[in-house]
């Protein structure tokens, strides 16, 4: 199917809504039936029917028809997060006794699931370096289920060779998730390439304006029929009717707004390498990446997010270079309309909590769709602390 097609048109039966170009939002909770046999056959399916919107809604449901026509894979469930997207994959697929490997450094939030909520209900883990195969090999044990991967991750943009993983998962057995939202579903694609389970958020890219929070996760039918009549209805992390016709407007751009991101991120990110004040770039697409040849075989492009190590010996200039910054954001988050920084030095002294073992000069920095241009102009006169 035709991106034009999947973005502009597919799951749209404008026929059914008085031609209407942008989808109704179908703002119910309930449905109700014209005799008793529609009811009763409303029951035998309910991610297929109009039964009740915690299961299905048909606003929701063109979101999730698109999304799984980007994915390649069967279908989709929307969530409403990211994190919800990720709860119910995983849960899904293990319970008491079983054992995850997971890569190092995921998500805060995905660490979190495995390492604290997992282990209540007897589940056991492993983070892995997911750089090195053989090391996750040595990882897989008799009770293994579920093999987790997020690639590249958001901060330091270690990559795993999906092909390889899928294929090691597919001889041992586990079911293989991963958290794909870096490289958006546009430039990378994951349950092609043999990964069961392929998991975005909707908080970045797909809705694209930093309005909404939501989340996806698409496979093949089986398996999301699993998750729906067990996590999906029954945790009830559904995305509104609002958001989700909010999700499908972000869609109409998102091809225009990646290509854009991707563009400016690396032309930012090549000058920042030559810069003095820059000790290291780390984006995935640039050659100096220790993965380099993997990136560009397994990702089209990159999309705004990479990062930065300043090249100072003082936390407070680092400090100093953020409260000159006029043209970023200071925010987390990333995949909207702004660019933003993330400075790491904002995790050092924070009351009651440890200091991250991320270096403070680390900077994380997202380029949305400003003018590259003025945004390295920013850069530059507020290097000049350093
Ligand atoms: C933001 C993010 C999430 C969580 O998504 P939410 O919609 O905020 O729950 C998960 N993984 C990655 C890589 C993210 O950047």
């Amino acid at each position: 199917m035709h991106l034009s097609h999947i973005l502009n048109h597919h799951g749209e039966e404008r026929d059914k809504y008085f031609g209407a170009v942008a989808p109704p939002i179908i703002q119910t909770s309930n449905f109700a039936f014209k005799d008793l046999s529609s009811f009763r056959q409303a029951f035998v399916d309910e991610l297929q029917s109009h039964l009740y919107t915690r299961g299905n809604n048909p606003t929701v449901k063109i979101l999730r028809q698109k999304i799984a026509a980007l994915e390649g894979a069967e279908d989709s469930l929307v969530f409403s997060s990211g994190s919800g997207a990720i709860a119910n994959a995983v849960i899904a697929n293990l319970q008491a006794g079983d054992h995850i490997i997971c890569v190092q450094s995921p998500y805060s939030w995905t660490y979190n699931l495995v390492s604290n909520f997992l282990a209540r209900f007897g589940v056991e883990h492993s983070f892995v370096d997911g750089t090195n195969l053989d090391s996750i090999k040595a990882s897989i044990k008799e009770n293994t289920r579920v093999l987790y991967l997020e690639s590249p991750n958001s901060i330091t943009f270690e990559l795993q060779d999906l092909e390889a993983c899928a294929k090691l998962a597919k001889e041992h057995n586990l079911i293989s998730i991963i958290d794909a939202t870096y490289a958006s579903p546009l430039y990378q694609k994951p349950y092609q390439l043999g990964i069961d389970l392929s998991v975005h958020t909707c908080s970045k890219y797909l809705n694209g304006h930093s309005d909404v929070v939501a989340g996806v996760l698409s496979g093949s039918k089986a398996m999301i029929k699993k998750i729906f009549e067990s996590e999906f209805m029954t945790l009830g992390g559904i995305i509104s009717p609002n958001d989700a016709a909010m999700v499908i407007r972000g869609l109409r751009t998102l091809e225009l707004r990646l290509e854009r991101c991707s563009q400016s991120a690396l032309k930012i990110a090549s000058w920042l390498e030559k810069h003095p004040k820059v000790e290291k770039v780390v984006h995935p697409h640039l050659p100096s990446h220790p993965q380099y040849d993997l990136a560009k075989k397994q990702m089209q492009k990159c999309g705004g997010l990479f990062s930065i190590y300043l090249k100072t010996d003082s936390i407070k200039k680092v400090e100093a270079f953020h409260r000159k910054i006029k043209r970023f954001l200071l925010a987390v988050s990333w995949g909207g309309h702004e660019s933003l920084l993330l400075p790491f030095c904002a995790f050092y002294g924070i009351p009651g909590r440890p200091d991250t073992t991320i270096p403070w000069n680390l900077v994380r920095i997202y380029i949305g769709l400003e003018d590259p241009d003025w945004l390295i102009e920013d850069l530059e006169q507020a290097m000049e602390v350093l």
